[in-house]
């Protein structure tokens, strides 16, 4: 009997002392805060508004949930349509666009805010049996960032535009006296050229971008180039083979002509052009007023003469396709290479040719000879470079940086 009353007695104790136990884990428990996190956007440090952490009492025995509640973070701003938040792998983001559009992602640490207008950005993040909720609003107000590498270029210059921070797709217009590039639109950014012809007059020439329907106006001063003058003979039979004879002028437009509207979606140039045929003495300069068997008013020449031994190498100046290879009576063993967006050089002249129509080349790969074919009086190469109809200078290629 009396052992039975000390059993009791015991248990009671010992009851007691785990109730005691058990409230005094609990009470620890809820002194806890979560584990903190943060995740940043745009470096920007965010720390989380809610967490629910998964605990327990009594050794594991029994589960409890806590929630917390955080303060909001207040609005944040971004003027970028790509934006940086650094999460885990397993995070999920919810961004609900200004017009109520919901998207999900998973562990993306670039998100892309292309609309202007309030964001909200919910991120959902477990570890550890605690889940955690950032949650924040980013007021987006984008604009087009416009580089044009030159505002005050020299006639035949060639100018590269580049429009950065726009939506996918965007809607863009080029208004200008000169006729642009194709225009290359990728991950929002967009890039064109704008050859600035060397025949115009040198004088302060409009811009104007218009961007999803948002005018950018600019103004591009061109000054004068110093073109030379040049007076020399050549043999009436050559003149009367070429520039004299119908059939090759209207072989020439067929064949050339066609050519100044096509191009490559593609931009393959990288770095600068190289002189295709390295060492050569300039016979003739760019851009050159010629009077030809003293003829009173000049022709211009819209490119440059390489006056070199006939068989010597001629080199891709870049990167391309070859749009055209092949033999014109006018302008003899002809290459034309599009190096993307209808920016293309011309080699003329040429003793052979080495590639063919349609071959992919390399900057400094060998494509032909030096030749005196078509209307030329001794072993040179003409190379130019066009842009549309427009003929621009190609020793600005030679310092150009891509
Ligand atoms: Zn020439």
């Amino acid at each position: 009997m009396k052992f039975i009353k000390t059993f009791i007695l015991i248990l009671f104790v010992a009851l007691i002392a785990l109730g005691g136990y058990a409230f005094y884990d609990y009470q620890n428990v809820l002194k806890k805060e979560a584990p903190i996190q943060t995740i940043s956007f745009n470096q920007q440090e965010i720390s989380f508004q809610s967490a629910t952490v998964q605990d327990s009492i009594l050794f594991g025995l029994y589960p409890i949930k806590q929630e917390y509640i955080y303060e909001t973070i207040p609005t944040l701003e971004t003027q970028n349509i790509v934006n940086e938040l650094n999460l885990l792998p397993q995070d999920e983001v919810i961004i609900t666009d200004p017009s109520n559009q919901i998207e999900n992602t998973v562990g993306l640490n670039q998100i892309n805010l292309e609309n202007n207008g309030l964001y909200h950005i919910q991120v959902n993040r477990t570890i550890d049996q605690t889940s955690y909720i950032f949650s924040f609003n980013v007021q987006v107000d984008t604009h087009p960032i416009i580089s044009i590498s030159n505002q005050n270029p020299v006639q035949g210059e060639l100018l590269i535009v580049e429009i950065d921070n726009i939506p996918l797709n965007s809607q863009i217009e080029i208004k200008n006296h000169f006729r642009p590039s194709a225009i290359s639109q990728k991950d929002y950014k967009a890039r064109f050229y704008l050859p600035m012809a060397y025949r115009e007059a040198a004088k302060v020439y409009p811009l104007t971008l218009s961007i999803n329907r948002q005018e950018y106006n600019y103004e591009l001063d061109v000054n004068t180039y110093e073109f030379k003058e040049i007076h020399f003979t050549v043999q009436q039979t050559v003149v009367s083979s070429t520039v004299g004879n119908n059939d090759a002028v209207i072989q020439y437009r067929e064949t050339i002509y066609p050519l100044y509207e096509t191009f490559e979606t593609e931009e393959y140039w990288e770095g600068n052009f190289i002189n295709p045929v390295e060492g050569a003495r300039m016979s003739s300069t760019f851009g050159e007023m010629r009077f030809v068997n003293n003829a009173k008013t000049p022709t211009r020449h819209a490119g440059i003469d390489y006056a070199i031994a006939c068989g010597t190498e001629v080199l891709a100046s870049n990167a391309g396709k070859v749009e055209y290879a092949g033999f014109l009576t006018m302008i003899g063993n002809t290459i034309v290479i599009d190096h993307g967006l209808g920016l293309k050089t011309f080699y003329e002249h040429m003793e052979d040719i080495t590639i063919t129509q349609g071959d992919m080349v390399e900057k400094g790969q060998l494509i032909g000879h030096v030749g005196t074919t078509g209307y030329s009086t001794g072993c040179h190469l003409h190379f130019q470079a066009m842009v549309k109809n427009q003929s621009i200078n190609p020793e600005f290629l030679y310092t150009i940086d891509n």
